[in-house]
């Protein structure tokens, strides 16, 4: 069956050349039990290298079932390591970490048995070398003897015609040796058995022949007994394992060694959490810049505000508003946007504050006290100057103040009276207090003031009159707001000045006049608070009052007429940033929208953008050592179970499979677990916002990228060991 003719085998060391094997010829046949003895160094395991196909021979050639293999390349030698031979050597070589069925179940994973006989097999082949009651305990517990039992239940699960043995009893005591010998007498009846022997008075009584080397070569070779020569017929597939066997080999060697398994995992789930955290803190400290920054077009810049105006210009539609407070994420809307960037007193027994409100629509906000605001005429106050002067249930006034961004100074005299609800814990400077945003949207605001008119379209606009000289061009006369005043007794259209006004513009002209509403245009974002305005009017009468003071009398419907077409700008309140972003996503071409609370870039010297690079550089290469020094460390103390591997069967190109997909579980339970962590940031750091931003597209992009980082140190690791031929990565073991 095997036959060696004139082999040949040298050793290149590093200065000399060491005499492996010289010219041996011998010819095995099945059914034979071999004792091959000789000194130390005689080439004894040099001949079962060579004819197992562990070791490449220089000279002669070997056959095996007449075939010539000199010309085999690694597969080949592979598949026959595979088809023909089972080792059993002396230092039971066995994978430690897997139990004793394990072992036995790996080797019938490996040769493609039949998965629904396998199990009943390897049950069988454990009876056989009686270690039924030890086949679920770890090889590293085994004694020597029951080691090496279980290698050669291995050795037999893989069915094949030839068991080599080095020196299988070398590290067992006498009686213990004795055992093995039997036991593999007994199971090797049809095969052929070589086994290498110090004490070949212990193997003796089962040989049927011996042979005796020295110095590399055949110094005898004699029967013992007679032997009943057998058929030589390979029965195990040539098949690569099976995918499904692959990961089930990959589940096992995971929980083999749980320590290390588990290490592997808590470090990819620190990588994951380390880089989704760096992806929200990027965003997180983008907000930290925006929260206290003055604005120089919004005063109001919190994060949920969105300010839409019409891509056309026009006014919005009551329709067009529904929409919008219809979308997903808008929790409301406030249709007098202006007045978010309008500074409000907040004032009480002569004590008074400026800054804008700010509106509650369900965003969390930190109190100290109290409640948010419900009603319409609730506030609740930021903390730093009313703490002290302010408590629940105060009555304040809330009145218009300077508007900063135009100089107009609207009169206090106005004012709300707001009953304090609740007190904050975070100051912002920019605001005064929060309110519903019902505040922002009711008829008083939006249309007048009694007394002191100001629609919240109208504050940044002004009134004129233009009169018509009866002989002479028009006449233009400005008009500040607040000295114009409702009446609604008077028809629409017509109106009433005071006393020296009267006489002013009736001495010299008609009683004719066009009244016009004068727009304040802001450039970009597009904010427009009304167009040019005209109506006509009548002057048809005069009233008492200052003598000096130029004021105009005129109904609620001329006013509105003047002033009140509509919103031309709105403010759209989503939850944050987040919710914001997508819903300006998904507002469509017929709007234009700005987000205030990202208005502003933020410069840090070297730019943000930078800086979060630089992290995830940093991090990113921390997370790569880490993960090289964990991966190699375990694919190095796995190196003798991958030998063992290989000499039971497996191909590199198995190995490689059961590696990558090790490194595809390692990632996916790293990927789950790390989800712990974040979910417990979010519920205890929830103003980090941590997972927040990250789309979940994100999450396939950080698990496909350490699945290649995994896959890439992992090949690295793994051509090197498979780089090295079995016997030598066995022998430096
Ligand atoms: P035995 O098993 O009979 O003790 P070996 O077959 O291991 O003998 O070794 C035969 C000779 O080949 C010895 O001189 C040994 O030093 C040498 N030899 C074995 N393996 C190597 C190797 N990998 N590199 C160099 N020399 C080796
Ligand atoms: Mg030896």
């Amino acid at each position: 069956m095997i036959r060696l003719e004139g082999v040949s085998k040298y050793y290149n060391t590093d200065n000399n050349v060491v005499l492996g094997l010289r010219r041996v010829n011998l010819e095995f046949k099945l059914g034979e039990f071999v004792a091959i003895t000789g000194e130390s160094g005689s080439g004894k395991s040099t001949l079962l290298n060579v004819i197992s196909g562990l070791d490449k021979y220089d000279e002669g050639e070997l056959y095996v079932n007449g075939e010539e293999t000199s010309y085999y390349s690694v597969e080949e030698f592979e598949q026959y390591r595979k088809q023909y031979i089972g080792f059993v050597f002396q230092n039971y070589n066995i994978i430690d970490s897997y139990t004793v069925y394990q072992n036995v179940m790996a080797a019938l994973m490996i040769q493609g048995y039949d998965p629904e006989k396998r199990k009943a097999r390897a049950l069988e082949l454990i009876e056989r070398v009686g270690l039924t009651s030890h086949k679920n305990h770890r090889a590293s517990k085994l004694s020597g003897g029951q080691k090496q039992r279980a290698v050669i239940a291995r050795a037999l699960a893989k069915d094949c015609p030839v068991i080599v043995a080095d020196e299988p009893t070398g590290n067992l005591d006498s009686e213990t040796g004795k055992k093995i010998l039997e036991l593999l007498k007994e199971v090797s009846k049809d095969k052929l058995v070589l086994i290498v022997t110090h004490n070949y008075e212990q193997v003796e009584p089962y040989a049927t022949r011996k042979i005796r080397m020295f110095d590399g070569e055949v110094v005898e070779d004699k029967p013992i007994k007679s032997v009943t020569p057998y058929e030589a017929k390979p029965t195990i597939s040539s098949k690569n394992i099976s995918p499904l066997d692959v990961l089930k080999l990959a589940f096992v060697s995971l929980f083999s060694v749980p320590k290390k398994t588990f290490l592997v995992f808590i470090t990819l789930m620190f990588a994951f959490t380390a880089i989704a955290s760096i992806y929200s803190l990027n965003e997180w400290v983008k907000n930290l810049g925006s929260i206290n920054n003055y604005n120089p077009v919004f005063r109001s810049n919190f994060e949920g505000r969105i300010v839409v105006t019409k891509a056309d210009e026009s006014a919005f539609t009551q329709t067009e508003l529904n929409d919008l407070l219809n979308k997903s994420k808008v929790q409301s809307i406030i249709h007098n946007d202006i007045l978010l960037d309008q500074e409000f007193q907040v004032s009480s027994n002569g004590m008074f504050t400026y800054g804008t409100l700010r509106p509650y629509f369900g965003q969390s906000l930190p109190l100290e006290e109290g409640r948010m605001p419900e009603a319409m005429n609730e506030i609740v106050l930021y903390p730093n100057y009313y703490g002290e002067f302010y408590r629940v249930g105060d009555v304040i006034d809330l009145s218009y103040a300077m508007n900063n961004r135009d100089g107009f100074y609207l009169n206090p005299a106005t004012s709300y009276e707001m009953t304090v609800v609740g007190l904050l814990k975070e100051s912002y400077y920019n605001y005064v207090g929060v309110v519903h945003p019902s505040f922002f949207n009711q008829g008083i605001t939006n249309t007048y003031n009694q007394n002191n008119l100001m629609p919240a379209y109208a504050i940044h606009q002004n009134m004129l009159i233009t009169v018509n000289k009866s002989t002479d061009n028009s006449q233009v006369l400005g008009l500040m707001k607040n000295y114009i005043f409702i009446d609604d007794t008077l028809p629409d259209g017509q109106v009433i000045l005071s006393k020296s006004f009267y006489d002013i513009l009736i001495a010299e002209y008609t009683t004719l006049a066009n009244l016009q509403a004068q727009t304040f245009k802001l450039t970009k974002p597009a904010i427009k608070y009304s167009p040019l305005k005209t109506v006509d009017i009548q002057i048809i009468g005069e009233k008492d009052g200052d003598v000096w003071a130029q004021e105009v009398y005129i109904n609620k419907q001329t006013y509105m007429d003047l002033f009140y077409e509509g919103p031309y700008q709105i403010t759209l309140l989503t939850n944050d940033t987040f919710d914001a972003r997508q819903v300006m996503n998904g507002l469509g071409s017929n709007y234009v929208s700005v987000h205030p609370f990202e208005y502003v870039g933020y410069d840090y010297g070297i730019g943000l953008g930078g800086l979060i690079g630089f992290v995830y550089f940093l991090v990113g290469g921390f997370i790569y050592i880490i993960l090289n020094l964990v991966i190699k460390s375990i694919i190095q103390s796995r190196r003798k179970d991958f030998v063992i591997f290989r000499s039971i069967g497996a191909s590199k190109s198995d190995l490689r499979k059961l590696l990558s997909i090790e490194q595809a579980l390692f990632n996916t339970f790293g990927f789950v677990l790390s989800f712990i962590p974040l979910i417990l940031m979010n519920i205890y750091i929830p103003q980090f916002k941590v997972m927040r931003y990250i789309p979940i597209l994100m999450y396939g992009v950080f698990f496909l990228i350490f699945l290649l980082v995994l896959l890439s140190i992992n090949a690295k690791f793994a051509n090197k060991l498979f780089g090295k031929s079995v016997i030598t990565t066995l022998k430096s073991e």
